[in-house]
């Protein structure tokens, strides 16, 4: 699982997140080390390799961005699944669209992540996230703990439940009771 986004964002908050106490298994690889950092980790009982990437930047010329972003796209053809996040409360940017696009073309199947959605200020940002063209958006809050069943639900759904115990509702249970990351308030709709 490789994730993937512009640069702050929020990728190596949810990185550690997932990784947890098992991020001393983090390993650097020759070449690669300030690419790319990698670890075993687990949501629910699913367990993972994890990839964090160095970020997506836009460049025209081959020095280190360029070099990143192509460590970032290695990564993402590797993977079985993109975590593509962006970040609710700036919006989606013209970056965005563009690493997207980029995304896309790779054919690996991608989740849309809106970070930053906690206490509704990323309402507007996860209601743009759509425009991604990568379906329905989980509304997660990578430093506040929020939405991680959601984010385990859309990674089953393309995943598979692989070695899942019976504890995984409850705890998913929990987590939403926890830090739910989806506003209550009722959807704004524009016709323009
Ligand atoms: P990266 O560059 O994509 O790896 O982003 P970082 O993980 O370094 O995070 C960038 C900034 O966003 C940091 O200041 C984080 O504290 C902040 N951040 C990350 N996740 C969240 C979140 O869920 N909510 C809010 N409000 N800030 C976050």
């Amino acid at each position: 699982v490789a994730i993937v986004g512009r640069p702050n964002v929020g990728k190596s908050t949810l990185f550690n997140r997932l990784v947890g106490r098992r991020m001393a298994l983090v390993h650097d690889r020759p070449g690669v080390t300030r690419d790319r950092k990698e670890a075993t980790a687990t949501l629910f009982g699913l367990d993972f390799l994890l990839i964090d990437t160095a970020g997506l930047y836009e460049t025209t010329d081959d020095g280190i961005e360029a070099r990143m972003r192509d460590q970032t796209m290695l990564a993402v053809g590797q993977a079985d699944l993109v975590l593509f996040l962006m970040d609710a409360r700036a919006g989606l940017t013209p970056l965005d669209r563009h690493f997207a696009e980029l995304v896309r073309r790779s054919g690996v199947p991608v989740v849309a992540v809106a970070n930053k959605c906690e206490g509704g200020a990323g309402l507007p940002g996860l209601h743009e996230a759509y425009g991604l063209g990568f379906g329905d958006p989980v509304p997660l809050s990578a430093e506040h703990g929020g939405g991680f069943g959601e984010l385990h639900e859309a990674m089953v759904a393309v995943l598979g439940s692989g070695g899942e115990t019976e504890e995984v509702e409850a705890l998913e249970e929990a987590d939403d009771e926890e830090g739910d990351a989806k506003p209550d308030r009722p959807l704004s709709l524009a016709i323009v």
